[in-house]
Formats: structure tokens, C-alpha cells, sequence
């Protein structure tokens, strides 16, 4: 700036108004020097006279006077020449240095715009990418279809929605950070399934999208849910935890459901929680009649809000017997819902919807509370050696306090936890594995009875039969109406109940409805029996009858 200023006051020096021209500059100097000369001539003559001197010593004196203008004017010239050349030389320094600092500027201002379109390039990646997955987000799974459908209309398509299965509870009860870190292992998984055909998308939270840009058959979709299913359940290993998920999808097909992206992301979204309320864990595909299944539940769901204060809930009983001695020695308290408008809803219809609200919960607490009333008062009435074994959900199971709460309600009617048993299923163990256990085994330690149901239904793995603390064994129905009807069926029954004795389980056949299934289970030494071929579930007051 200094030499800015320096600069300028040069520059101010010359006239402002009038411009500066070299010819005139030249032409007055020219000027000056000839009138200077003329007048020397004629003027210093006439001067020597004036102040008197002779000729003689005039005409001696011409010769010196022409050498005194050559030198004075001489001297004159060479001092302005300086002043002028001085002043080019200043103002082309001025110049370069104008020069350099253009240079100077033009670059900052080539860096300046570099960082511009960098950061406004930063911006549109984020604008279409996930932040936590680095997956394109929403926004960008809805331009990607809808660019694809425009520019492929004759390419078969499809979209598989999938979000994990109790997600909320993961954040509630192991905190955000887990979660996030469960989203970051998940999309890397989806990653690692990405391929020309297939494109993955974070849509919000838990909620993810797989598109498949194109498909010949239904069957390859299937391979890609089934996969993608698979993939995600792998247990997960973060610090100091494991966790073991599952996620429900739903799918849909283009063109067959939809021929635009808004429709078809509904639709999947219909399809996913249709997924997630029937068949959790697995995948299903869009169909118009989703919708009225979904509305059914809305109003299920309504109504079982309210039930608890209208009394509506019942609990029947169903006796287990030893095989071997024919004794009633336990009872399964199942729930009956009777609703003012709906009438006697089915457990099939309710207890789903029930977990899904987590309504399950106070429902939950009031069997457990109307079961062990109950159990104390056959207690009461000499029924002494009677047990009872009650139904929990997995959301039942994730509650923090569910171990209290079993263990204060045995408290308050002075029961032995050894007249409690727990039912719970396999898919109850894959979800929170290590959380579910540790509850399970602290239970177990206390002397509660911890029973596997359905076994054999589900996802059966040896590995839950082995880790987990159990002791009883139930085998699904399904199994035990394979005897007599299906060979391989029967064959497995009977090497489930070995299995289940080799683990030193107690073993429970359910759904025993004839004479040739009690044979066959007396023939493998099953433990216990409990089904129709005995009794259906009966109120408490019809147990008595029973019990005599
Ligand atoms: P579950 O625990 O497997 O209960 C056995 C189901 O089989 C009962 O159905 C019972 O009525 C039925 N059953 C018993 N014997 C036979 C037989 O010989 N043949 C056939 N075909 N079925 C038989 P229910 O009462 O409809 O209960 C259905 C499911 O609802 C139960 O299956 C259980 O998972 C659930 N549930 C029932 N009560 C509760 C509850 O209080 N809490 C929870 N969380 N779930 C419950
Ligand atoms: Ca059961
Ligand atoms: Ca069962």
C-alpha cells in the first residue's frame, strides 16, 4: 500500500486537467532553446555595448559567449532530461509492482473460485448422501427410479423396503451410539450386496431401499430378499456387545404395482409393515388386500388400548400331564379377549398387534398378576403341587424391569418361583441376544422355570437350545401332527425329544389330539403332554374340574 500512495502523489504531480503529450512537450523545448539562441545573439551584443566595453574586446569576447550558452543551456537540458527520465523510471517501477500485485490477485482469485466449486460440489454430494452410512439418501433413491423408469418404461423393476425390527428398543435401552453403529455395520453390509443391478438407499433412521434396476423372474427378487435378509442377521460384534437383529421387507414390482416412484414406495411401505405385523423377520410382497389387513389391526389396535380398563381380557387354562403317571402336574395360561363391538378376537388376531403397540406390556403385567392370584388360590385350596406357566413376548422380555416385576408379583402371593414358568420363543432369542439372555439366566438362577415354545417353528437352531438357559423343551404342534401323517415329520419328533432329553430338558409335546400321537410319544418317553386329545384351555373356575 506504501508504495501504492508513493505512487499516486507521483502521479498527482502532473497537470490533471490537460493531457500529457510528448510532441508539444518536445516542440516547447525546441522552442526555448531557439528563442533562448536568438535572443543570446541579438541581446548579448547589445548588452557588452550597454555596459560600455569597446568592439575590439566584444569580438574577442563572441567566441566565449557562443561556449557560455553552449554550456549553461547545456546544463539546463541535461537537468530536465534527468527530471523526465527520473520520472519514466519511477512510474515503470510503479508498473511492475501493479504488475506483480495483478499476478498476485488473480491467483487468490483462481484459488477463491477452486474453493467455491469444491464446496458447492460437497453440497450436492451431501444434499444425496447419507452423512452416518455415506449410502445415497432419500432424495436421491427418488431421482435415481424416477430417471430410470423414464428412461427404461419396458424394464421390469422392483424395490425391496426393509427397516430392523425393534429398532427403537436397540436406542432405548443401549443408547444412540450403539445404534448408529449398528446403522454404519448395516450399511456397510448393504455395500458389500451393491452391484451394476442394484443400487442401495438410507431413507430415514432404520428405514432402508434396495433397487433392483431390472429382473426377469419373481424368483431372482426372492434370492436377493432372501439374501439381503440373511446378510442383516449375521450377529454383530461392537465393543463389548453382540447383537443379533432382524429386519421385516416388503416388495414391490414395476410395473405390476405401480408405474411411478411415489406409488410404488407406498406400496412397499404397505408391504413392509403388512412384513413386520405377520411375518417379522421375512419379506413379503405388495397385494391390494394389505391394506384392509392393516385397517383390521388399526381397529385392533384401538380397541385393545382401552380393553384393560373394560375388563375385557380372560385367562383360559390348558393342563399339561406327565405322560407317565397321567397327572395334571402344570397349567398354560392363555389369554381370551372378548371386545364389545369385535366380539372374541383370537390370540393370533391380537397378541401381534398387542407387540407390535407395545400394549403387550401392561397386558403382560395383568396375566402374570390374574395368573398367580389364581395359582394361589388352588394353592389355597390344597391344588398345591399345581404349576403354572405363562406366555411373554420378546417386548415383554426388553422391559428393564421385567425381572422385578416377576419377581415382586411372586413376592406378593407368596409363591415359589419353582410354580412359575416362562414361555418364550425362538424368535424372542434372536432379537438382543446377550440382553435376553442375561435376563433369562438371572430368572433361571432364582428358580423360574424358563420354557423354549414353538420349538422347531422357527428359525430353530441348535445353538439357542445349547446357549440359552432353559429348562423345558416344547415341541410345536406342527410336528406332533406330522405322527402317523408324515414320515419325515415323525422322525424328527422323535430326534427331538432324544435331543431335548440328551440336554437334560424337560420334554412338552403340544397340540396332542389323538391316540396314536400319545402312542408314539409314549414310545420315545416324552415328559409331558398337553393338547385337545386331554383338554382345550378352560376358564379358572372349569380347572377344578379338571384337577378332580
Ligand atoms: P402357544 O403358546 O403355542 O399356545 C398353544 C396354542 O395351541 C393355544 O392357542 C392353544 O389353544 C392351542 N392348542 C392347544 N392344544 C391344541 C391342540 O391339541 N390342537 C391345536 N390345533 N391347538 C391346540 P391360543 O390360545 O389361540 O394361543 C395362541 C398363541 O397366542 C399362543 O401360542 C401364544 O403364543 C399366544 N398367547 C396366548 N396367550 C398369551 C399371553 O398371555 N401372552 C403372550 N405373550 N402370548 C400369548
Ligand atoms: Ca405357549
Ligand atoms: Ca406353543
Amino acid at each position: 500500500m506504501e508504495h501504492l500512495k508513493g505512487e499516486k502523489s507521483m502521479l498527482g504531480r502532473r497537470p490533471k486537467s490537460k493531457k500529457y503529450s510528448p510532441f508539444r512537450s518536445a516542440l516547447q523545448i525546441s522552442l526555448a532553446y531557439i528563442i533562448a539562441g536568438i535572443s543570446w545573439i541579438l541581446l548579448s551584443d547589445k548588452i557588452l555595448y550597454g555596459i560600455g566595453l569597446d568592439g575590439a574586446l566584444i569580438s574577442k569576447l563572441s567566441v566565449a559567449k557562443g561556449w557560455i550558452y553552449v554550456l549553461v543551456t547545456g546544463i539546463l537540458l541535461h537537468l530536465h532530461i534527468m527530471k523526465v527520465l527520473g520520472r519514466i523510471y519511477e512510474a515503470d517501477q510503479a508498473l511492475i509492482r501493479n504488475h506483480k500485485e495483478l499476478i498476485e490477485k488473480d491467483k487468490e482469485l483462481k484459488e477463491k473460485v477452486r474453493e467455491l466449486t469444491e464446496s458447492e460440489e460437497r453440497l450436492r454430494v451431501l444434499a444425496y448422501r447419507d452423512v452416518l452410512t455415506n449410502l445415497p439418501n432419500r432424495i436421491s433413491f427418488f431421482d435415481t427410479v424416477t430417471n430410470h423408469i423414464l428412461k427404461f418404461p419396458h424394464k421390469k423393476k422392483a424395490l425391496i423396503f426393509f427397516d430392523i425390527d425393534n429398532f427403537k428398543h436397540i436406542n432405548d435401552t443401549l443408547g444412540y451410539l450403539v445404534g448408529d453403529q449398528l446403522i454404519i455395520a448395516i450399511g456397510e453390509r448393504l455395500t458389500n450386496l451393491i452391484d451394476d443391478n442394484k443400487s442401495v438407499y438410507r431413507i430415514s433412521g432404520d428405514e432402508f431401499v434396495l433397487f433392483i434396476h431390472g429382473y426377469e423372474y419373481q424368483r431372482e427378487v426372492e434370492s436377493v430378499a432372501q439374501q439381503l435378509i440373511k446378510s442383516i442377521r449375521e450377529s454383530y460384534a461392537f465393543a463389548n456387545i453382540t447383537l443379533n437383529i432382524s429386519v421385516s421387507a416388503g416388495i414391490v414390482l414395476y410395473p405390476l404395482h405401480g408405474v411411478d416412484t411415489d406409488t410404488l414406495f407406498k406400496c412397499a411401505d404397505i408391504a413392509m409393515s403388512y412384513a413386520k405385523s405377520k411375518n417379522r423377520g421375512g419379506y413379503s410382497f405388495y397385494h391390494e388386500t394389505m391394506e384392509a389387513t392393516l385397517k383390521e389391526r388399526m381397529i385392533i389396535s384401538n380397541e385393545l388400548r382401552r380393553a384393560l380398563d373394560k375388563n375385557e381380557f380372560q385367562l383360559y387354562y390348558q393342563p399339561q400331564l406327565n405322560l407317565e403317571t397321567g397327572n395334571i402336574c402344570k397349567l398354560e395360561a392363555l389369554l381370551r379377549w372378548c371386545n364389545e363391538n369385535l366380539g372374541n378376537v383370537p390370540p393370533s388376531k391380537f397378541i401381534e398387534v398387542a407387540e407390535a403397540t407395545h400394549i403387550i406390556n401392561p397386558i403382560g403385567d395383568w396375566v402374570l398378576n390374574e395368573a398367580c392370584r389364581f395359582l394361589k388360590e388352588l394353592h389355597n385350596i390344597g391344588y398345591s403341587h399345581i404349576r403354572i406357566s405363562i406366555n411373554v413376548s420378546a417386548i415383554q422380555l426388553m422391559q428393564v424391569d421385567f425381572v422385578d416385576k416377576i419377581i415382586n408379583t411372586l413376592k406378593h402371593y407368596k409363591l415359589d418361583p419353582k410354580y412359575l414358568e416362562l414361555e418364550v420363543t425362538e424368535s424372542v432369542l434372536i432379537e438382543s441376544y446377550e440382553n435376553i439372555r442375561e435376563k433369562l439366566g438371572l430368572l433361571k438362577s432364582k428358580g423360574i422355570s424358563i420354557a423354549l415354545d414353538d420349538f422347531g417353528s422357527g428359525y430353530s437352531s441348535l445353538n439357542y437350545l445349547i446357549q440359552m438357559p432353559i429348562n423345558t423343551l416344547k415341541i410345536d404342534k406342527s410336528f406332533i401332527h406330522s405322527i402317523n401323517q408324515n414320515a419325515q415329520g415323525e422322525s424328527l419328533t422323535s430326534m427331538i425329544i432324544m435331543l431335548g432329553k440328551e440336554l437334560g430338558l424337560t420334554v412338552v409335546a403340544e397340540g396332542v389330539e389323538t391316540k396314536e400321537q400319545v402312542e408314539y410319544l409314549e414310545k420315545f418317553k416324552c415328559h409331558m403332554v398337553q393338547g385337545y386329545y386331554y383338554s382345550k384351555p378352560v376358564p379358572g373356575k372349569e380347572v377344578l374340574n379338571l384337577l378332580n
